[in-house]
């Protein structure tokens, strides 16, 4: 058993993301046979198939804001995965108020269409076909409603620390992954709600997790920057911490003490669009 981890895009400031410097459809969790995108941003339809993915395998969308950077692509996900409801199923989960109030960014048309639909809160932990969700920490992030996350799945846990402003006791959260994911926008602290390779280091620490990956980056944090931050996150831990990239494969197989990490790039990837692909019919 192995847990697969597709990053679809590595994007974080509007720069970086509006001109696609870097992608920007968030990352897919695989356990065979199901599937998780998480935080689908602007691309990421085209970016699953860039990567040889049907758009439409795609089981369960998991947004941890509403923000246009992580939901750009849920409604175009939904439809491929229902084409627009003729093939109901899938699941959704998103904070409320991205599924309500005066501006949902999930088209009720949509969500009709689908099996399940759950709102994340600050208490909420679910199951999924195996796969347990749990919200580890509303972060302070814009005013609008984001959620952390502790995934687990046969025994192997992977944390994601979206964006947010850095907080006291934050990392305690996130104790016990076997994997750590750092939304790191910035190199140093901007006393802004969004977090920085220097704000990192408390997190990584107090969470304690094997590896840690640092994405979601903005100008600042493109090229070389991310890979002198990660070496340096690497050295002020004691935890190896690597740099994600677009299309970066992680296979985390094992479970308990025994869990092991194997980090490759995506084989069937296809940069230069889609003409190659087979057409399924
Ligand atoms: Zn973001
Ligand atoms: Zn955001």
């Amino acid at each position: 058993m192995s847990l697969r981890l597709l990053f679809l895009g590595t994007s974080g400031g509007r720069r970086v993301t509006f001109k696609q410097l870097r992608a920007s459809g968030g990352f897919l969790l695989e356990s065979a046979p199901w599937r998780v995108h998480v935080d689908p941003g602007p691309g990421a339809l085209v970016r699953l198939v860039q990567c040889g993915i049907d758009p439409g395998s795609i089981d369960a969308v998991l947004l941890t804001h509403r923000h246009l950077d992580h939901s750009g692509d849920v409604n175009a996900l939904i439809e491929a995965r229902t084409m627009g409801g003729w093939t109901k199923g899938g699941t959704l989960f998103a904070p409320k108020d991205a599924l309500e109030g005066e501006d949902p960014v999930v088209f009720q048309y949509h969500r009709k269409h689908l099996d399940r639909v759950e709102a994340i809160h600050p208490h909420w932990q679910t199951t999924w076909n195996g796969f347990i969700f749990r919200a580890v920490w509303p972060h302070l992030h814009h005013g609008v409603e984001t959620y952390g996350l502790v995934i687990e799945e046969n025994g192997i846990r992977i944390g994601l620390v979206t964006d947010g402003r850095t907080e006291e006791g934050l990392g305690e959260h996130y104790r016990g992954v076997d994997l750590l994911i750092l939304n790191t926008t910035f190199r140093y602290p901007k006393n802004m709600d969004h977090l920085s390779v220097e704000e990192a280091i408390p997190i990584i620490e107090a969470a304690h997790p094997r590896w840690a990956i640092i994405t979601h980056f903005s100008m600042e944090m493109i090229g070389k920057v991310a890979d002198e931050a990660a070496a340096y996150l690497s050295a002020r831990t004691g935890i190896s911490t690597i740099v994600a990239q677009d299309f970066m494969e992680i296979t985390l197989s094992g479970k308990d003490k025994g869990v092991s990490l194997k980090v490759g790039l995506n084989p069937l990837i296809n940069p230069l669009g889609l003409e190659k692909r087979d057409d399924p019919g």
